[in-house]
């Protein structure tokens, strides 16, 4: 299984829990949570909401488990993603 593209909508509660299932990918600011700028096609520090960028590289396959698991792990259920 490999995940394409992983958005944040709107209703982050800034729990800490994906962050801490997946690092390498959710970072928890002050208001939100964010995807992170190295896992991404398009670079940008953002909940990848609009954009809707595609994962570099191997990380889509490398951290699938861990993605899905946060997903899953997420309280309000706002962790989005696509899988291949
Ligand atoms: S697990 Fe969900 S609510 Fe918690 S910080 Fe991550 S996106 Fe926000």
């Amino acid at each position: 299984m490999a995940i394409t593209k992983v958005w944040i909508e709107e209703g982050c509660i800034v729990c800490n829990a994906c962050e801490t299932t997946c690092p390498e990918v959710f970072a928890v600011t002050e208001d939100t949570c964010l995807i992170r700028a190295e896992v991404r096609t398009d670079g940008v520090f953002d909940a990848n909401l609009a954009s809707q960028s595609p994962l570099a590289g191997s990380f889509g396959r490398d951290l699938a488990d861990q993605i899905q698991e946060a997903a899953e792990g997420c309280p309000v259920e706002v962790i989005k993603f696509v899988k291949a």
